[in-house]
């Protein structure tokens, strides 16, 4: 059988192609795009000529089985999406969860990434995160998600369309308090890219006196809620610490 390749591609500059992810576009048989338009400039700006066929999640089982078979057949196969990785807030979940079922070879061919970007330039802690893709739209359901998350302890990673991004904010200081850390990363790898650490608060203002701000590719991070700053916490701290005190000699 062939294999199924996961192949990453630049998130902006196309200098972050990597040659592994260029040798194997080439020599696959069929390339299964999210866009064959769009991604028809990246392909022949690295003289990549493979057929290309359109893929994603809508797409009926019965495309998700056929390229599966070819696959199956002997043939590679390689995915690609827009931009980044496939599969983060991007198709190809079900083609590589089909192809695992099948007992069919899927191999990543690692790449650019715009949340592990984003994180690794923001100057929020990075040995813990979650990445919660992009929040509902709608301004109720976008406040129960966040509320929902508020106390969650580890760095938070959003994915936001510009046009959302400062009600997005500004939700984000109502439900986490305008003095939580947060970090706005826009167009990575690009001529204009800005990542920016302050509170939520400043952010919010820095968004909104900037139309520039809104616009172009964002990703929104939080600092996790502080377990320090729990008032109760800190007394039962201050108890236990008083009762080792006096035992001591
Ligand atoms: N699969 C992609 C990846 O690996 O990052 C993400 C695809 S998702 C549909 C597109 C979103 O990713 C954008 O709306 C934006 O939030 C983020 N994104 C993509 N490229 C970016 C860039 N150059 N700078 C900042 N954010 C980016």
């Amino acid at each position: 059988a062939g294999v199924l390749y996961v192949v990453a591609t630049p998130i902006g500059n196309l200098a972050d192609m990597v040659p592994r992810a260029v040798e194997i576009l080439q020599s696959v048989a069929l390339i299964a795009a999210e866009d064959t338009r769009h991604s028809a400039r990246l392909l022949s700006h690295f003289s990549i000529s493979t057929p290309c066929i359109a893929y994603h999640d809508h797409s009926d089982s019965e495309r998700t089985e056929k390229i599966l078979d070819r696959v199956a057949a002997g043939e590679s196969v390689a995915l690609i999406s827009d931009a980044g990785t496939p599969l983060v807030s991007d198709p190809g979940y079900r083609l590589v969860r089909s192809a695992r079922e099948r007992g069919l070879d899927v191999v990543p061919v690692p790449g650019a990434c715009a949340m592990v970007a984003a994180l690794s330039a923001s100057g929020l802690p990075s040995d813990r995160f979650s990445f919660e893709g992009f929040p509902p739209p709608k301004v109720n359901a976008r406040r129960q998600w966040l509320e929902a998350l508020a106390a969650e302890s580890r760095t938070l990673i959003f994915y936001e369309a510009p046009h959302r991004v400062l009600a997005c904010l500004e939700a984000m200081a109502e439900v986490m308090g305008g003095d939580r850390e947060a970090v706005i990363a826009r167009e990575l790898t690009k001529t204009f890219e800005t990542i920016r650490l302050a509170p939520l608060a400043e952010l919010v203002e820095f968004v909104r006196a900037d139309s520039n701000q809104q616009r172009g590719e964002i990703v929104l991070m939080v600092a996790g809620a502080s377990t320090r700053s729990d008032s109760t916490l800190d007394a039962e701290a201050e108890r236990v610490m008083g009762i080792l005190l006096e035992e001591l000699p």
